[in-house]
């Protein structure tokens, strides 16, 4: 078997104070994989600038100029982190000169040795191999408690994502071809690309500390993050809602039952407390259920409307003709 070309795709949303010293890495890495023999001379660096709003795009053709196996891409405006992935990805796959992705964040967390693996597992026959975080000890307590809490929510709601795994992960083309058919608009990649199959495998990293500069995930982020990802992937919570609505029911009709059997008795009191218990109860939970309807709802105008996941306005190479977004 030739060696594979390797694309490694880093997307990067203001990120001027962390890219002057990890490109070099990122470049580093591809030689010597290349000098090891695991990957072909003609492997490349794609930064992929997610529409920032500082020097970034312009540090990026500054290494491309400088290094042809550096590339760039940048977005027309900032459209997430899992968007700019995929723009990174789809690029990669739609230039034919690539056998295997692999992405990561731009921030060096991410320990760029585990590539090494991945790539052997890859030529071992892998098609898609997860970098596992093997400790989470550079997270906030905070951090790692809800994001735990996450992965269980998920794989009870059946999703099938692999724990303590991000977005750090190597993709064949052949599986990166099957994915371009997946075309909704809400993307969770760590969701989605174990739902195309082939066989796969597992890298275990340390995760480190940010190299500089600030984290784009604030808890909001995150919490948006989890809900796309649990609605995107799962019908469950609308089932859980019905369930929970015949419960809440069943309840209220033993409470029904109980309140005539007090009233026949004749030991009825002014029932003031009770009713207002229970209106604020149901009126409550049907709000709740209401929202996450309503939630599905949106996820369905939103994918109906069909719109690009990324539009790409500029290049720092200029390979083939072929549409700019998708
Ligand atoms: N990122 C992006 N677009 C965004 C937010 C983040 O491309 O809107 C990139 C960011 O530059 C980094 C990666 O996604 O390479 C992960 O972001 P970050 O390190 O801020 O998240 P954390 O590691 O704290 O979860
Ligand atoms: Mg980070």
């Amino acid at each position: 078997m030739s060696k594979p070309i390797l694309w490694i795709v880093i997307p990067c949303y203001n990120e001027e104070q962390v890219l002057p010293i990890t490109a070099p890495m990122f470049l580093k890495k591809i030689n010597d994989l290349s000098a090891a023999g695991l990957v072909s001379e003609k492997s490349r660096v794609l930064f992929v600038n997610d529409g920032s709003r500082d020097a970034t795009w312009s540090l990026i053709q500054k290494f491309a100029s400088e290094d042809d196996h550096l590339i760039g891409i940048s977005q027309s405006r900032n459209r997430g982190h899992q968007n700019a992935v995929l723009a990174g990805l789809m690029e990669a796959l739609h230039s034919g000169s690539c056998d295997i992705t692999i992405s990561i964040d731009c921030d060096g967390q991410d320990d760029i040795n585990a590539m090494d693996e991945m790539v052997k597992k890859y030529l071992d026959g892998a098609e898609v191999v997860y970098g596992v975080r093997s400790r989470r000890d550079t997270d906030t307590f905070f951090k790692r408690f809800t994001a735990e809490g996450f992965y269980h929510v998920m794989n009870a709601l059946g999703a099938d994502i692999v724990f303590n795994h991000a977005d750090y992960r190597l993709i064949s083309t052949r599986v990166l071809e099957s994915f371009a058919d997946y075309r909704e608009v809400n993307i969770f990649l760590r969701g989605m690309v174990p739902l195309v199959g082939y066989p796969s495998d597992t890298v275990y990293y340390e995760r480190h500390e940010r190299l500089a500069g600030e984290s784009h995930y604030p808890l909001s982020k995150m919490l948006t993050l989890a809900f796309d990802g649990i609605t995107s992937l799962s019908n469950k919570p609308i089932r859980l809602i019905t369930g929970a609505g015949i419960a809440v029911s069943l309840i209220s009709f033993i409470g029904v039952i109980w309140a005539i059997v007090q009233a026949v008795l004749g030991s009825a009191v002014a029932g003031w407390a009770s009713t207002i218990c229970i209106v604020c109860f149901m009126g409550g939970v049907q709000l709740v259920c209401l929202g996450v309807i309503g939630e599905y709802v949106g996820k369905i105008y939103m994918e109906t409307k069909a719109r690009p996941r990324y539009i790409i306005s500029e290049r720092t190479w200029a390979p083939y003709e072929r549409k700019y977004h998708g």
